[in-house]
């Protein structure tokens, strides 16, 4: 979310609540609750403050005082009505809104409220102002004609809160952990998988008579690239062959191995790998790589390694850069199997 939602956000939050204060200062007129009607006009200044606060944007004082006046206002409504009104729950919505608060702060940079301790704060006073009803009784005894239709209003209100919150934390989680995995995972330059993560997947597989196959590929000569056309040539070269491999070895798993050395994975065997990787080889070396008004030429050498029956996996890989290191000493741009 960005800075100018969050305020967006708040304005909407604190315009709906503020409408919710005038609702409940006309029914505390209706039935008489002279001390609710009155604490109903400080109420209403909070959140018409709460605007000038969103403004300027000092939204953690605004938070700040939201959550405070709440908790008062939830006591003080609890204390004079009872909670056969439904007030005191708004205490369990608030909690879940504190933590998604405490975590877009963090996620923009503010000054954090301590989720944690306010939560301490909010159950302690739910708890007294709860207590004191359940062994006094509340303060005005009204009869409790209006008491469903609040029980039911507020309930819902809370209810939504918890579902809207709680899965908003939760899809902001996955969300966040999708992130990471997928920067744990990928090559950030060309979006193949990178050496940790193909490494992993290597090890997973089972060393039966499956016969799985990897091969090594290597640009020639990209010193050279690198030196003729620059670095930022050496990476759009990088790309251009990623976007290759991915597109030419369909149903195989594509890494970025070292910095100019690719590994392509079929973990079923393929009836012609060999023939796959020529049409890749021929594929690179006939289409050049556009850079800057440039067209730069590109070879790759391949060395292939179908898996033995109980082999490590080191020495399949070793097994595959063999054939690679072949290649490379008997005029590049070959596929050795
Ligand atoms: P060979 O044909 O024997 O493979 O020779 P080569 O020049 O391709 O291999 P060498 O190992 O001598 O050089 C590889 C170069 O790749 C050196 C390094 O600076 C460059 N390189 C490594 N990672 C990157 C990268 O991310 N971007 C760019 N542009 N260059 C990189
Ligand atoms: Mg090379
Ligand atoms: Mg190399």
């Amino acid at each position: 979310m960005k800075s100018n939602d969050v305020k967006k956000t708040a304005f909407l939050v604190n315009a709906v609540i503020l409408t919710l204060v005038f609702g409940l200062m006309g029914f505390f007129i209706m039935c008489d609750a002279d001390f609710l009607t009155y604490f109903s006009i400080p109420t209403a200044a909070v959140y018409v403050f709460g605007f000038f606060l969103i403004s300027r944007d000092k939204l953690d004082i605004y938070v700040w005082m939201v959550y405070f006046w709440l908790t008062l206002y939830m006591g003080v409504t609890t204390l004079f009505l009872g909670y056969g009104y439904g007030f005191h729950l708004y205490c369990f919505s608030m909690i879940p809104v504190m933590f998604v608060t405490e975590y877009l702060s963090y996620k923009l940079h503010r000054r954090s409220m301590k989720a944690m301790t306010v939560s301490y704060i909010i159950a302690a006073s739910y708890i007294l102002c709860t207590g004191y009803v359940a062994y006094f009784g509340p303060l005005y005894e009204r009869d409790q004609k209006y008491a469903a239709f609040f029980w039911i209003f507020n309930a819902l209100i809370v209810f939504s809160f918890l579902i809207y919150y709680t899965n908003y934390m939760i899809k902001a989680v996955i969300l966040s952990e999708e992130k990471l995995i997928e920067a744990a995972h990928i090559d950030r330059l060309t979006g193949l998988y990178n050496r940790h993560y193909m490494l992993d997947r290597l090890n997973s597989l089972p060393a039966d008579e499956k016969q799985s196959l990897i091969a090594m590929a290597d640009i020639d000569n990209f010193k050279h690239i690198n030196d003729t056309y620059g670095h930022n040539g050496g990476d759009e070269v990088l790309k251009i062959i990623a976007q290759k491999l991915r597109s030419e070895c369909k149903g195989c798993e594509t890494a970025r191995w070292g910095g100019e050395e690719f590994l392509i994975l079929s973990e079923e065997p393929l009836p012609d790998g060999k023939a796959m990787l020529e049409s890749l080889r021929r594929s690179v070396e006939s289409e050049t790589v556009s850079f800057e008004g440039e067209e730069i030429t590109v070879t790759i050498t391949i060395g292939m390694a179908v898996r033995d029956i109980d082999q490590e996996v080191e020495k399949w890989i070793q097994s595959a850069d063999n054939k690679l290191y072949f290649g490379k000493n008997s005029g590049k741009n070959r596929v050795i199997d």
